[in-house]
């Protein structure tokens, strides 16, 4: 990324989000994160929200914008598991995790829309997964959340990709975080096996692909899936 920007990532206190945030920080942007608890990295801008919540979200903008400006690049990666097999999945464990996956994304993208709209830039990005195409079982509620930022992406470079804007999704695969971090050794054990590249990937190789799809050089990208995840959703 070259021109130096005004950028928001959901999410930035922890796990993908924090490193993608420390990325933007050390390429010299103005970087804000938005987090429900503790603190985005150094040198960052660190503001309350919720995304299933529309005024918090709002408000939150507003604080970002008043003090960097209008935000030029948006990444929705603020998401949730709440991993149970069909039969025994409830509402709340199904619509919780798509209110905040999906529907967190599509607030942050709406608010973020009206400035990108206005300067005729902008560069939004949504962190998928590669759960979200090859599925898994025990969670229908999260894939469902993640595949369907494919069909949002897409229905937004459709919409705003004659002003300047660009909308593309990151799937990643495994990654070293606090959300994998809690699967079972065994089951972890069994993934790596899968994995072509044979291990999980850092934070760091995820934030580098959202630091590239969010500069100068990718402008004519847009509606793409960018999977990171070592070969494992290889053709899906
Ligand atoms: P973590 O569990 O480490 O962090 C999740 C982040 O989302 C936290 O910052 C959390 O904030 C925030 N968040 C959750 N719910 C809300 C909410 N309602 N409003 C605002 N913020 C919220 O996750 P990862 O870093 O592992 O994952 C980041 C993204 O990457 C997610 O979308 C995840 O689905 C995706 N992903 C992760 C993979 C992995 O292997 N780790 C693989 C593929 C995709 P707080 O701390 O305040 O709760």
């Amino acid at each position: 990324m070259t021109t130096s920007r005004t950028v928001l990532v959901t999410g930035g206190n922890r796990g993908i989000g924090f490193a993608i945030a420390e990325r933007f920080v050390a390429e010299g942007h103005r970087v804000a994160v938005t987090a429900r608890s503790g603190e985005g990295p150094e040198g960052t801008l660190t503001v309350t929200a919720d995304v299933t919540d529309w005024a918090s979200v709002d408000a939150a903008f507003t604080e970002v914008e008043q003090a960097l400006g209008p935000i030029e690049v948006v990444v929705a990666n603020a998401g949730i598991t709440k991993d149970m097999l069909l039969m025994r999945m409830s509402d709340d464990d199904f619509t919780s995790v798509v209110d905040t996956n999906l529907g967190g994304a599509f607030r942050v993208v709406k608010r973020a829309s009206k400035g990108m709209l206005k300067a005729r830039f902008g560069r939004i990005v949504l962190i998928s997964s590669v759960v979200g195409l090859y599925g898994g079982a025990g969670q229908a509620n999260y894939s469902a959340s993640k595949s369907a930022l494919v069909g949002f992406a897409r229905s937004l470079t459709r919409e705003l990709g004659a002003r300047g804007i660009t909308a593309n999704v990151v799937a990643p695969g495994f990654i070293e975080t606090d959300m994998t971090a809690v699967l079972p050794e065994q089951q972890q054990a069994d993934y790596k096996k899968s994995i072509p590249a044979g291990r999980f990937g850092s934070t760091d190789e995820v934030a580098g692909v959202v630091s590239w799809l969010s500069g100068d050089d990718a402008g004519y990208i847009s509606g793409a899936v960018i999977p990171v995840d070592g070969g494992l959703g290889m053709g899906h």
